[in-house]
């Protein structure tokens, strides 16, 4: 079985080689502006639409240019790579219209947010140090092996720091794993995560950053609007929310990692509801803490995802028709219970916080699945 596996690192660059960086991923924020700009402008004005191909060749003309003529300088392969990034954000603009779902139209890169640029090949790591191509061998904090053939690398800024993202592939065995131990997972605002297993519900608690950092990033973005435009207090108010974000990224992500390792060891089948319907279930005015929560959510099921495959482990989403959180886990009726309402009940008789009826019908769901998997043969 082959996967693929990201390893992430702090690179700890010279001043040449952070200033190669920022170079770089300010070339490839250009040609992805540019790109989409093109097309934005070309669609506007003549309902046409360029390929990536004419626009990737179009590179070596503004190579020649003399006002473009600094395109020399960057590593081709990145800025090819700018152009494949946009391609695929567009593809998959188009698929969620043609899904009917919130289609989030690629927007332009903006100057000093998430700056990174992407090698497709080319590099190679020994020891504690990383082959960039033409910006050399850097150090970074080698805080685990990279496991197999290094597949595409992410260079990226956050915060004040560079990090590398190395996507490897690796070759596994295919793990013998018998179904046993099913989990359900419900995931929401007043708690992470709700977990139902075999001897109980289980709530993972969200309030301990989300209360915290929902404050201080209230309080960070409005010394941030406050300031002049354009004004150095605006860019260090920018540098220091972007490096708080940083931080609280880096916190959340070990929170994350250590939950999804826990349940993905602990557990043979986990049944999660896609992400698409809980959105609509929020309603607009939690706007804010829902779009923190999203940002976990979305992480925690990646990691649930490639966790599961790592060790044999079976991960079902159920989709926009399970009724996960109308129906009645005791006696199946649905019943429609808006969304203030935090109890559960149903005229059977049936009495439950909301949550843990949902997580214990998405374990319900995983048994039938594991039924499947018991069959005689
Ligand atoms: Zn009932």
């Amino acid at each position: 079985m082959i996967f693929t596996k990201t390893f992430k690192y702090r690179l700890c660059p010279t001043s040449s080689q952070r200033s190669l960086c920022a170079q770089f991923a300010g070339a490839c924020r250009w040609v992805y502006n540019r790109a989409l700009d093109q097309r934005n402008t070309l669609w506007t004005n003549e309902k046409k639409t360029i390929s990536r191909f004419s626009q990737s060749n179009e590179l070596v003309f503004l190579k020649k240019e003399e006002e473009t003529s600094w395109l020399k300088g960057i590593h081709s392969q990145i800025l090819q790579q700018a152009l494949i990034d946009l391609q695929r954000a567009l593809d998959h603009f188009f698929r969620r219209v043609k899904n009917q779902e919130v289609p989030g139209y690629p927007k332009f890169r903006c100057k000093g947010a998430n700056e990174s640029f992407r090698y497709p090949q080319g590099v190679s790591a020994q020891g504690k140090k990383i082959y960039l191509p033409k910006i050399g061998w850097v150090k970074f904090k080698k805080s685990r092996e990279i496991e197999g053939n290094i597949q595409q690398v992410t260079v990226r800024q956050e915060g004040n720091n560079w990090m590398v993202c190395v996507t490897c592939e690796l070759e596994k065995p295919d793990p013998l794993v018998e179904f046993k131990s099913v989990l359900g997972i419900d995931l929401g605002i007043e708690h992470f995560a709700t977990l139902a297993t075999e001897t109980g519900i289980e709530e993972i608690d969200n309030r301990r950053f989300l209360t915290k950092d929902l404050k201080k990033l209230k309080y960070l973005s409005r010394r941030l609007s406050k300031k002049a435009k354009r004004g150095q207090n605006r860019l260090k108010a920018r540098i220091k929310l972007n490096r708080w974000h940083a931080q609280i990224r880096a916190k959340r992500a070990d929170f994350l990692h250590k939950l999804s390792t826990l349940l993905v060891k602990s557990h043979d089948v986990i049944v999660v509801e896609s992400l698409q319907i809980r959105a609509l279930l929020v309603s607009a005015s939690k706007y804010l803490a829902r779009a923190i929560s999203d940002m976990g959510w979305r992480s925690f099921l990646e990691m649930l995802k490639y966790k599961c495959r790592e060790y044999g482990k079976k991960l079902e989403a159920v989709g926009q028709y399970f009724p996960s959180t109308k129906q009645c886990f005791s006696c199946l009726k649905r019943n429609d219970i808006p969304l203030h309402q935090r109890e559960y009940s149903c005229s059977c008789g049936f009495k439950i916080h909301r949550d843990h009826n949902a997580a214990l019908n998405l374990r319900a769901a995983g048994m039938s699945v594991l039924k499947l998997v018991e069959l005689p043969r």
